[in-house]
């Protein structure tokens, strides 16, 4: 009964199912070899042509999206650059060990995400087939599986951690905006390879829910060591509908490049799909994302015979140990840092200008030559600035005068007595004003050398002598001589 009301009221109830995937490029060299992966703007040193030919996945069956691309029988040019592609990214030598720094980022991630890290995988071949994998083949390992996020509409399951190899990039920016419709396709070869982490989250039935569940990702990858700016995430997204309990094929829309037109992209997209219901059109089909929020179909869906195993490579095993070093540096997480600050006593205000002012590293150092947390975030935040604007100072300027070294020989008087702690500021603005620091502080020469560095070692115990070494010149800059200091470290540092 209620079904037809609705429907003589010309409404549609629906629910709507929708999983996120995520990519981000990792901060590392490229995954299967040492090269850089810098995007590069200049001339390539060469162009190499080819042409990609059909074969079968693991099932023996060729792949629809495969048919369909390999029918076109695209030519495609690979620009490449000596200093940053090698013979991997030309696929004319088998791929080197996976790079474990960009491993040890991903097991971070995945860890963050509350996943369970696998011990043990097949690194495989996805056919990629638009030509932007010279090899015809993306390689990907599935790292992690099973974990969870919060959102304020409850909890969203990420399903799949995977660690994979970035595609090459469209040479041109023509055929950046179409590299479907091309007959001849250029690719630069220095995307190709860089680590990317793909995340794959649970289904979910808002819009509001998939943004802030993107949102909160993305503030997750952002304390890891990923790289910044456009084109270094992207966000594809799976769409079907059950609209009275008919269900619509599942649709993947790809290319996000703004967060902002996601609610729109899918309102449109499930009244795209809810016509298609009705005139009995579904198609299963992976779509473009148009900024104006409608999409625009690019292939169809890729089915499961396009993966089978890189033979070139042994099974993936991540030791425990490599777990627990990614477990013990994680990173920590804005709210987290925000909690700690808070709870050495700083005011809000003070916790917000550091986390703004991206202090947290400076702060901690500060902190670890003298523990006193407010006249540290005063010195770092507020009275630099009140500085800048009394005396007008330029910030650029100030930042010259008033470096971390300085600050700290600062802090180090008042630790050890030798100025009241009400004189730090003025000191503080004495230097700014382009006095020497020397004369502001009247440092003496240091009496006895070999206490101060005995002390010295005592705070930061377990470091090389060359460590020390480092540590001792940047105290007492200016004032002893390395040889010096290197004697008396040869005698107490084994
Ligand atoms: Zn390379």
């Amino acid at each position: 009964m209620k079904k037809d009301k609705m429907q003589e009221a010309g409404k549609q109830e629906f629910i709507l199912k929708s999983g996120l995937e995520i990519h981000q490029q990792l901060d590392s060299h490229k995954l299967f070899c040492n090269c850089p992966g810098i995007l590069r703007k200049d001339k390539p040193d060469y162009e190499v042509e080819r042409k990609l030919h059909i074969i079968a996945g693991e099932g023996g069956e060729v792949d629809e999206a495969v048919m369909f691309e390999a029918s076109k029988d695209k030519k495609f040019v690979y620009q490449g650059y000596y200093d940053n592609t090698c013979l991997v990214e030309l696929d004319e030598e088998p791929p080197y060990e996976i790079n474990q720094e960009a491993l040890k980022i991903a097991v971070q991630i995945s860890l963050l995400l509350n996943c369970e890290v696998l011990q043990d995988s097949q690194i495989m071949r996805k056919i990629v087939i638009n030509g932007s994998n010279t090899s015809g083949f993306q390689r990907t390992v599935l790292l992690a599986r099973g974990g969870f996020l919060d959102t304020s509409f409850g909890k969203v399951a990420i399903d799949y951690v995977f660690l994979e190899e970035d595609s090459a990039r469209p040479a041109s920016s023509q055929e950046e905006s179409d590299p479907e419709l091309e007959n001849s396709v250029s690719y630069k070869l220095d995307r190709l390879g860089i680590p990317l982490v793909e995340i794959v989250t649970g289904i979910m039935h808002s819009a509001e829910q998939i943004k802030e569940c993107a949102l909160k990702i993305g503030e997750i990858l952002r304390v890891c060591k990923v790289r910044r700016g456009i084109g270094t995430i992207r966000q594809d997204l799976n769409i079907s509908i059950n609209c009275n309990g008919d269900e619509s094929e599942r649709v993947e829309i790809k290319g996000f490049q703004d967060p902002k037109i996601m609610n729109l992209t899918v309102e449109k997209e499930v009244e795209r799909q809810k016509k298609c219901l009705k005139d009995n059109s579904c198609k299963k089909e992976v779509r473009r994302s148009n900024p104006d929020g409608t999409t625009s179909f690019l292939r169809p869906m890729p089915g499961a015979a396009r993966m089978y195993p890189e033979t070139d490579l042994p099974l993936l095993h991540i030791p425990r140990g490599l777990i627990n070093e990614a477990k013990s540096s994680l990173p920590r997480m804005k709210h987290e840092i925000k909690a700690e600050l808070s709870a050495e006593g700083l005011s809000e205000e003070l916790v917000k200008l550091i986390l703004d002012e991206n202090k947290v590293p400076d702060y901690k150092e500060l902190l670890g030559v003298y523990n006193n947390p407010n006249l540290i975030a005063k010195m770092l935040v507020l009275w630099k600035r009140e500085i800048c604007s009394r005396e007008k100072i330029s910030e650029k300027d100030i930042g010259k005068r008033l470096t971390l070294d300085v600050l700290e020989s600062i802090l180090v008087l008042v630790r050890d007595k030798k100025i009241d702690e009400s004189r730090a500021k003025s000191v503080m603005a004495e230097i700014a004003g382009g006095k020497d620091i020397n004369s502001v502080l009247k440092l003496e020469s240091i009496d006895n050398l070999e206490d101060e560095i005995i002390k010295l070692v005592r705070e930061k115990p377990g470091l090389t002598a060359n460590a020390y070494m480092g540590l001792a010149m940047a105290r007492f800059k200016g004032r002893v001589s390395g040889k010096e200091v290197m004697e008396i470290l040869n005698k107490i540092v084994k």
